[in-house]
């Protein structure tokens, strides 16, 4: 079974699952658990780690910072700035906030978190800037449709975009209508995020569906990894789910190497049809 990757280009290859810690650094009772289960995680390939200002208030920063201490080298560190905080000062701020917080000299992709205060241009300068600065290796974004997109790329430099994270899993697949094939063709990555549709909770009995159900017997696989192989079927996507515990974390990263047969995809489509016209971005 050969373990799925995602070309970021510039020689940049990484497993196609990484790991996601939105609601980590909430409870400092949980913080040990969480940075063992990080840790965890990049002991098993599950290089990417995926955080934002937002999460825990920096809190979640916090918590990556600890489970990298020693191993920056062999992480792909992504973080993520306020709309707000996305343009001139405030954002130099923001990024070296959060550097401080990660215990890291840069960020490998740095995301405007979604579109909002400051036009495209100001945030793709900002981009510019930290990249200069060395702060921050490439930059990208994240909850830009279709339309932001095409807008993004008639900014100069705006095509320089490292990648969009948006949300993707079996039960949500608005983005395969226009904005997947479009990144595909752009060759440049999609971050799917909730890709477990948060253990079920955005799609209530996700994780019970007969038919999902019914492959994870086939596979002697779980549900979450029947879930986490369908979004990483897709070319180019590599999928960021959560987990504060070693088990969840080692049948994630084991859901790296299951290839699904074209029959299981297809009895998925029919019970998960993909969309047959434009629908807005899902979003949480
Ligand atoms: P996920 O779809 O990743 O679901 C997380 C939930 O699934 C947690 O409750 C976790 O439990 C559970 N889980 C993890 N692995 C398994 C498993 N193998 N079996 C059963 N349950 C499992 O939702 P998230 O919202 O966390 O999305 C993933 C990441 O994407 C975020 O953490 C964040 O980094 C990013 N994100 C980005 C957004 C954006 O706007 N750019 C928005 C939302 C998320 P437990 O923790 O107990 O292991």
């Amino acid at each position: 079974m050969s373990e799925k990757t995602v070309n970021f280009g510039n020689n940049i290859v990484l497993p196609a699952i990484g790991q996601g810690t939105w609601y980590m650094g909430e409870k400092a009772s949980q913080r040990r658990q969480e940075v063992d289960a990080l840790r965890a995680g990049i002991e098993r390939g599950l290089t990417l780690i995926d955080t934002a200002e937002m999460y825990a208030d920096g809190g979640a920063e916090k918590v990556v910072g600890e489970a990298i201490k020693g191993l920056r080298d062999e992480v792909f560190l992504v973080s993520k700035v306020y709309p707000w905080n996305a343009g001139g000062h405030k954002g130099i701020a923001a990024c070296e906030a959060s550097l401080r917080r990660l215990g890291t000299e840069y960020i490998d992709l740095y995301l405007l978190h979604w579109r909002g205060n400051y036009a495209l241009d100001e945030t793709v300068r900002l981009m510019e800037t930290l990249q200069q600065q060395g702060k921050i290796g490439r930059w990208g974004v994240s909850n830009l449709d279709f339309a932001d997109m095409q807008e993004l790329w008639q900014v100069p430099g705006g095509q320089v975009c490292a990648a969009n994270q948006v949300l993707y899993h079996l039960a949500s697949r608005g983005i395969e209508y226009d904005l997947l094939p479009w990144c595909q063709q752009q060759s440049m990555p999609v971050m799917a995020y909730c890709p477990l549709a948060q253990a079920g909770r955005l799609r209530s009995g996700l994780f019970n569906h007969p038919v999902v159900n019914a492959i994870a017997q086939e596979y002697q696989i779980t549900a979450a990894q029947v879930l986490l192989a369908w979004v990483i079927s897709h070319r180019g996507v590599v999928a960021i789910p959560k987990a504060s515990s070693i088990k969840h974390v080692e049948e994630n990263a084991g859901a790296q190497g299951i290839s699904l047969s074209a029959e299981a995809l297809k009895q998925l489509d029919a019970a998960f049809p993909a969309p047959e016209q434009k629908t807005a971005l899902d979003m949480v």
